[in-house]
C-alpha cells in the first residue's frame, strides 16, 4: 500500500444539492414554512409522495425525527398502557425511549456478534406477552426478516422497522422499511439523507397512517391535505378518528423537506459508493487476525455509511489501547461497550424501570464491537488512510503478527 493522505474528517456531511437553494430562497421570500399553509403540494406533502413512491409503499408521513416516527408508530398501533414491546438490546437509546414515551414497557432481546438479533432468544421472548416488536436495523445491519416476520405473523404481533440508518438497504430486493407494518427513517445529519433533523414513516395501512397523521399535529381538517383523490379507506379512517386523538405536534417543516427532496436523487449513488467503500475497507481489515467484519446475510444488500468490526483476541485493556492508538493515528473508533455513557449500550438505558437485564451475549459483543464512520463521499486514498490507521493501531497494541495463511 502506498503512503496515502491523512485520515479525513468523517463527520462532515456532503453539500446540499444546489437545486435545493431555489426552493429555499422562494420560501424565505414568501415565509411559507408551515406544511399546512398551502392548500396542497407543500414541500412536505411532495416529499411524502416522492418518498412513498421511491420506497414502494402506499403512505408516508414526514415528522420531526425518526424518534418521533417510532413513538407515533406505537401510538398508531393503539397499544394499551403497559404493553410489552420487544426490541433488540443493541440499538440507539431512541428506541427504548420511544417505547417509554408511548407508556409501554421495553423488553430487550439478545443480539449476536454479527449485530443481528439472536432468533432463539427473540422467539422465546416473543411468547412472553409481547404486543409489538421494533426491529432496529442497527447501523444498517439487517436481522433475518424472513424468520422475524414468520414468527410475528404467526402470533399476530405487529412489527415496526427502525430503518433510521438503513435507507437504501434491500432484503430479497425489497426496500428495508417496507417489510414490517410500519417503517421509520431519520433525516438527522449522520444518516443517508441529511436535513439536520427530521424523519418519515411509511406504511400501507390507511387506519394506522390516519391515526399517525392526526397525532402528528394535523388538527381540525388539516388531514385533508394528506388525502389522495379517491382514497376512500383513508377518508373513512380520518372520519373515524376525528377529534378522538391527542395531538403531539411532531410535524416536519417545509424547509427541511426542501433540503431533503433533491437528495432523493442522490440515494442510488450514496448507496453504491457507500457499499463499495465499505466492502473495500472491510477486505483490508479482514487481513488482520485481530479484526473480523461480520458478513451480511444472504438476502441482504447493504447501504453502509460506516463500518463495524469486532476485535479478536484482545482483552478490555488491549481494546481500549487499540481505540486510543487509532485516535492517535487520526481515526475515531468507538467501541460501543467501552466508551463511557454510550447511548447504544443497554446498561446505560437506566430510564427503563427495573434492574439492568442480563444479556451476556449482547454485552460481550458490545465489549469488542467497533464503529468507524465511512461516508460514501470518501476517495480511495481516504479509505486507504482509514484502513491503514486502524491496522497500524492494531500493530501498535498487538505487535507485528503475520496474517493467516502466510
Ligand atoms: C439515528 C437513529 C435513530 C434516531 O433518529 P432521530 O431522527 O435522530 O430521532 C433511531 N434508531 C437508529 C437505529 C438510529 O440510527
Amino acid at each position: 500500500m502506498t503512503e496515502s493522505a491523512l485520515p479525513p474528517n468523517t463527520y462532515d456531511a456532503e453539500p446540499i444539492p444546489e437545486t435545493a437553494r431555489a426552493a429555499i430562497d422562494e420560501m424565505l421570500q414568501s415565509g411559507d414554512l408551515f406544511r399546512y399553509t398551502a392548500a396542497d403540494a407543500s414541500p412536505v406533502a411532495l416529499l411524502e409522495r416522492e418518498f412513498a413512491q421511491a420506497m414502494g409503499s402506499r403512505y408516508a408521513l414526514g415528522v420531526s425525527s425518526c424518534s418521533a416516527a417510532l413513538f407515533l408508530s406505537l401510538k398508531a398501533l393503539d397499544l394499551p398502557r403497559g404493553a410489552r414491546v420487544l426490541i433488540p438490546a443493541f440499538t440507539f437509546a431512541a428506541v427504548p425511549s420511544s417505547v417509554m414515551h408511548a407508556d409501554c414497557v421495553p423488553v430487550l432481546c439478545e443480539v449476536a456478534d454479527n449485530y443481528r438479533i439472536d432468533l432463539a432468544d427473540f422467539e422465546e421472548r416473543l411468547d412472553d406477552d409481547i404486543s409489538a416488536v421494533i426491529i432496529s436495523h442497527m447501523r444498517g445491519h439487517t436481522s433475518d426478516m424472513d424468520a422475524i416476520m414468520a414468527l410475528c405473523d404467526a402470533r399476530n404481533v405487529p412489527v415496526i422497522e427502525d430503518a433510521a440508518h438503513s435507507l437504501g438497504t434491500t432484503w430479497h430486493g425489497r426496500n428495508i422499511g417496507t417489510i414490517g407494518r410500519i417503517g421509520c427513517f431519520s433525516f438527522q445529519s449522520y444518516k443517508l439523507l441529511n436535513a439536520g433533523e427530521g424523519g418519515i414513516m411509511i406504511t400501507d395501512d390507511a387506519d394506522l397512517v390516519a391515526r399517525a397523521i392526526i397525532m402528528s399535529g394535523a388538527y381540525e381538517h388539516n388531514w385533508a391535505k394528506h388525502l389522495a383523490h379517491g382514497d376512500n379507506a383513508l377518508k373513512d379512517a380520518f372520519d373515524r378518528w376525528q377529534n378522538k386523538l391527542p395531538l403531539y405536534n411532531l410535524r416536519l417543516n417545509n424547509l427541511s423537506a426542501a433540503i431533503i427532496r433533491p437528495q432523493l436523487d442522490e440515494i442510488p449513488r450514496r448507496v453504491r459508493d457507500g457499499r463499495a467503500g465499505h466492502d473495500y475497507v472491510a477486505s483490508l481489515l479482514e487481513q488482520s487476525p485481530f479484526l473480523t467484519v461480520p458478513a451480511p446475510l444472504v438476502p441482504e444488500e447493504r447501504a453502509p455509511d460506516s463500518i463495524q468490526f469486532n476485535l479478536v483476541g484482545m482483552d478490555d485493556a488491549a481494546a481500549l489501547a487499540f481505540a486510543e492508538a487509532a485516535a492517535q493515528r487520526g481515526v475515531k473508533v468507538q467501541i460501543f461497550g467501552q466508551s463511557r455513557d454510550n447511548a447504544r449500550a443497554f446498561w446505560n438505558w437506566q430510564f427503563i424501570p427495573g434492574d439492568v437485564p442480563e444479556l451476556p451475549q449482547t454485552r460481550a459483543m458490545l465489549a469488542r464491537a467497533c464503529d468507524t464512520r465511512l461516508p460514501a463521499r470518501l476517495t480511495r486514498d481516504q479509505q486507504n488512510a482509514i484502513a491503514e490507521a486502524i491496522l497500524g493501531a492494531v500493530e501498535d497494541i498487538m505487535g507485528q503478527v503475520p496474517a493467516y495463511g502466510t
